[in-house]
């Protein structure tokens, strides 16, 4: 069995109390615990205190805000929630969707938006117990100094497997985080970066307290999907969430806009460029899911590190990407 390693655990009840907390040395944020946990007991990092969220009411909350135009979501809402909130299911269907894509019922009932955004990487060379880690040296991430995914590499390249950040990003989402030093908003687009020890710009004394959403200013359709072993609980081992803006409420409605977005290549998503030859076309010509695919298939090369083999996972994403717009042509 493995075992937590001994920690404070300290509950405030307002962002601001959590905040004077954080900026202890040593302390760290808990939402969930869905994923922190697992990583504490196999030793990726030993935290003197936990702030837990769990009873700090402000993160809870699914508003729209008409004035400017976002659905704002609580970081502290669970994924449960997330997937089953009417406001999020009318504006936002995609990001209901890949919530409720994640893992399964109970790790939904207990995992937050706010942990699925912040979800430390993986890798199958640093996910496993500080003993199996032993046995090869550990790594860049953990307790060596080489990264057996790129030998010779210096930036870890461990993956970003949340379900709901490549659709965040598709949607033009944007974070708040707060700290005792005040609070800044900044675009999920630009919150990652590529090093699978440190894969966001938050600082350590930051807690995101909410994301915004732009609500839709005119028709569009958009679609997550991703390949993982197990249907019933499992990470994605590639993901691709897509947004289609279009000139009218229909299918075959010229496309005025496309955003595609990859999850699981390495630390941070992957927007796909260089999609202008759809626009003016309509989404339901097969020539649209051909040319989005192939883009897809050309930029995103994944790595060997998440299970299954890169280029298998490669020609999975061109597969879901046709299938993810074959799927929307079909519903109408
Ligand atoms: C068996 C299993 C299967 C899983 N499958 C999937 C899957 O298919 N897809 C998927 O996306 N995830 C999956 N997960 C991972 C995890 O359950 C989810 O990502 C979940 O949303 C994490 O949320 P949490 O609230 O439990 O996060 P926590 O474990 O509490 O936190 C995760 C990280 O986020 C930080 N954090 C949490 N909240 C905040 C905040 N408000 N501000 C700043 N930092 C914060 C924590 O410090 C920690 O580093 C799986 C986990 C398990 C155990
Ligand atoms: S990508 Fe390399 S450094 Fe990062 S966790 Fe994997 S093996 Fe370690």
């Amino acid at each position: 069995m493995l075992r937590l390693p001994g920690f404070e655990v300290a509950t405030p009840r307002t962002i601001d109390e959590a905040a004077t907390l954080l900026a202890r040395p040593g302390a760290r944020v808990v939402a969930g615990g869905t994923d922190l946990l697992p990583n504490l007991k196999h030793r990726l990092e030993q935290p003197s205190l936990l702030v837990s969220l769990a009873a700090v009411r402000e993160l809870g909350e699914v508003v729209v805000d008409a004035r400017a135009g976002v659905l704002r979501i609580g970081a502290g809402v669970t994924l449960t929630a997330v997937s089953e909130h009417p406001l999020v299911r009318e504006h936002l269907p995609s990001l209901a969707d890949a919530a409720g894509r994640v893992a399964s019922p109970l790790i939904r009932n207990m995992g937050t938006l706010g942990g699925n955004v912040n979800l430390d990487t993986r890798c199958r060379y640093v996910n496993q117990t500080a003993f199996w880690r032993s046995a090869i040296g550990g790594c860049l991430k953990s307790e060596g100094n080489v990264c057996h995914v790129v030998p010779g590499g210096r930036n870890c390249v461990a993956a970003m497997s949340s379900d709901c950040v490549p659709v965040l990003i598709s949607l033009e989402a944007a974070a708040v985080l707060r700290s005792t030093a005040g609070g800044r908003e900044l675009p999920l687009a630009e919150y990652f970066q590529a090093d699978g020890r440190e894969h966001t710009v938050r600082r350590p004394d930051e807690i995101m307290a909410e994301i915004r959403v732009p609500l839709p200013t005119g028709p569009r359709r958009c679609a997550y999907s991703k390949w993982s072993v197990r249907k019933s609980i499992d990470f994605p081992l590639v993901s691709i969430a897509l947004r289609f803006d279009l000139a009218a409420d229909a299918v075959d409605a010229a496309i005025t806009a496309v955003r595609v977005v990859v999850g699981v290549l390495g630390s941070r998503p992957r927007e796909v460029t260089q999609l202008d030859a759809v626009i003016g076309q309509p989404l339901s010509d097969p020539k649209v899911a051909e040319a989005i695919a192939a883009r897809v298939h050309a930029q995103c090369k994944p790595l060997e590190n998440v299970p299954y083999e890169a280029p298998y996972r490669r020609e999975m994403l061109a597969v879901h990407t046709r299938r993810a717009i074959a799927r929307l042509v079909a519903e109408g």
